[in-house]
């Protein structure tokens, strides 16, 4: 007979053996994958020894797919087939994205879940989703070759402000690459994952991202080994790439100031002047002058030199440019310069000196850059993957996140009832209790929304789904327990559930297309600039479904019991009913309580004698032992 070996649920049969995890850092222009090993996070490399893989999928006339720097070398030749920047479009709707400054022929196609952008290349429609799937199965392979084995799982990296449905879309893709994702982890958070400052002393830390395109700031809180988002700003049309313009604008100016007459650049002589200019502005980093020389397609050889201080005049708008939406985000989360207790700088640009520079100056402390700025997010989700995969010791505390926005649901008045407020930390389950505003009523429509806003119109709404089936009962009497579940990727579902009957009705929310980042930083600070106005607009919507429902079981209660009122009384209380009416129509809050009030005082007598009526008509006949009070 042979023997099974078993473990204790939630240990391994062997303990000891390493698992192999990775983290990626899925990016826009570059992805990399990383992984521990013995102790040290690193890189994995291809076979050429790139560490980096373009984030470029070109769908190839024979059929086939190639991913990465053959794709983008093909990416001028063959524009419409060849991918680049799908990170962009993930869980997107076409009237998210500027399609004119796009190569591709965009389609959108309505599911039950929404609007969904695709593209059309000579292999097919293609989502988003596919597309990203083979830059993370090429990662996949890299690193099953690489480590001679078949992971367990990854941990991929998203910006801070990835929605729901972007969120979604990344872990589609991770799984139609047939990765395990292990978690979704903010990139800013991998970054300072990577700086070792989870294990750090508790304290906010910014982390300033300079990409090739795009500039973030995040600022992160660390208490008791969570982060916290607590602001997070950037301009998604900022990057490397403008301090590359300024260099070839530059370039151009010489050449004009040298020729009496100059011809306009051909789109070839345009790349070419280009990449030059970005040769120069990396060779800059490390020494006191570039030379740019090129040969133009018209034969004219242009040569010139570019010293750094010229460089640094150049760019010194650029540089200052990064500083507005870093005030911002200091601003949101209410810090000074003093609060910040270290600076991490991610993005291949933050090489250069004078950013380096510039924010060693704005923060007056020098940033941490020590790490390759351009691997430091992949490092960071692959120390994240390990502890994840079981590699670490039980006491090592496990890294959360928390949710951006607040989500709550729609109460009558079309108020906001916040159920997981942001901030909150991940994964996490809270719930609540509602009831049934009107008598008999069998159905309760469940409206998710999310954001900042005590109105329904000022929120953004994820899902909408209905409860069936609950029992007839008086208004107000019913159970219904609403629960949000956020998962560890930052991914709801919502359940409710009539306690007394267990009918129940539960969604996944999967929204059909995202938010920009730009649409949730102005979500969070209209949230943080109108909370005066929001209290008295919830004061109003509160007063008026009060006012409504004292209305109508008045009139029920009219309807049933106008005997035990005279004409008179029945005048009196009409009166007051016209008034409150007159009311909720001009809209005051404060005259709406009144009115309430008044109608209630006028209703105190009316009310008793049903009680008394209902009293004697629940004795009649009855002996006082067999009535049951
Ligand atoms: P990323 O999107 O993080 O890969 O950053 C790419 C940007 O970093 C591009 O604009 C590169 O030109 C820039 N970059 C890479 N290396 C350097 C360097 N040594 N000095 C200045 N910029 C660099």
């Amino acid at each position: 007979m042979a023997l099974l070996q078993i473990s204790e649920p939630g240990q391994s049969a062997a303990p000891h053996q390493h698992k192999l995890a990775v983290g990626i850092d899925l990016g826009t222009t570059n992805s990399l994958v990383a992984t521990v090993r013995s102790g040290l996070s690193s890189i994995l490399v291809d076979e050429d020894g790139h560490n980096l893989l373009p984030s470029v999928v070109r769908y190839m006339p024979d059929g086939g797919i190639e991913v990465g720097y053959s794709a983008q070398a093909a990416q001028s030749q063959d524009p419409t087939n060849t991918v680049v920047s799908a990170k962009r479009f993930m869980g997107r709707g076409l009237k998210d994205i500027d399609v004119s400054q796009q190569p591709y022929h965009f389609i959108e196609t309505k599911s039950a879940s929404g609007e969904m952008l695709q593209i059309e290349t000579r292999a097919g429609i293609k989502s988003p989703v596919e597309i990203s799937a083979e830059i993370l199965k090429t990662l996949k392979a890299r690193a099953e070759k690489s480590l001679g084995g078949e992971l367990v799982g990854a941990v991929i990296t998203v910006p801070a402000y990835f929605d729901d449905a972007q969120r979604q879309a990344t872990k589609d893709a991770a799984r139609l690459a047939g990765l395990n994702v292990l978690r979704l982890l903010n990139e800013p958070t991998a970054a300072a994952v990577a700086y070792g400052l989870d294990n750090a002393s508790e304290g906010i830390y910014v982390i300033y991202d300079l990409g090739g395109g795009t500039f973030d700031i995040s600022i992160l809180k660390l208490a008791k080994g969570v982060f916290e988002v607590l602001a997070t700003n950037g301009d998604s049309a900022l990057g490397g790439d403008d301090f590359d313009r300024r260099i070839f604008c530059w370039a151009l100016d010489q050449r004009l100031a040298e020729q009496s007459k100059c011809t306009p650049l051909n789109a070839q002589d345009t790349r070419l002047l280009l990449t030059k200019a970005r040769e120069a502005k990396e060779w800059l980093t490390d020494h006191a002058s570039a030379q740019i020389t090129s040969v133009l397609s018209t034969g004219e050889l242009l040569n010139v030199t570019l010293s750094t201080k010229q460089f640094n005049e150049l760019t010194q708008t650029l540089v200052t440019k990064t500083l507005a939406p870093t005030k911002k985000a200091l601003r949101d989360a209410g810090l000074t310069i003093e609060d910040i207790k270290g600076v991490v700088m991610v993005g291949g640009a933050t090489r250069m000196p004078q950013i380096r520079l510039s924010v060693a100056d704005f923060f007056k402390q020098t940033p941490l850059t020590n790490l390759d700025p351009d691997k430091v997010v992949a490092l960071g989700a692959a120390i994240q993957a390990n502890t994840l995969a079981g590699n670490k010791g039980d006491n090592e505390l496990l890294l959360l996140d928390v949710i951006p926005l607040s989500l709550g649901l729609e109460t009558m008045g079309g108020l906001v009832e916040k159920i997981i407020p942001r901030n909150s930390t991940l994964p996490i389950t809270r719930a609540q209790e509602f009831t049934t505003f009107k008598d008999g009523q069998t159905a309760m429509s469940i409206h998710v929304l999310q954001g900042e806003r005590e109105l329904v119109t000022d929120c953004r709404s994820l899902a909408r789904f209905e409860l069936r089936g609950i029992p007839p009962m008086v208004a107000g009497s019913a159970r219904i327990r609403v629960t949000f579940t956020v998962d560890a990727d930052g991914l709801l579902s919502v359940s409710a559930r009539e306690v007394a009957s267990n009918v129940e009705a539960n969604i996944v929310v999967k929204p059909s297309y995202g938010l920009s980042e730009e649409q949730i930083l102005n979500m969070l600070q209209s949230g943080f600039g109108a909370a005066e106005s929001d209290k008295q607009a919830r004061a109003l919507a509160e007063a008026k479904v009060d006012a409504e429902s004292l209305l109508a079981a008045i009139e029920i209660a009219l309807e049933k019991d106008s005997d035990l009122l005279n004409a008179q009384e029945i005048q009196a209380i009409r009166g007051k009913m016209d008034a409150l009416r007159a009311n909720i129509h001009a809209g005051a809050s404060h005259a709406i309580h009144e009115a309430t009030e008044a109608l209630n005082l006028a209703t105190e007598e009316f009310a008793a004698r049903r009680m008394d009526a209902s009293v004697s008509h629940a004795l009649a006949g009855k002996n006082l032992d067999e009535v049951n009070f």
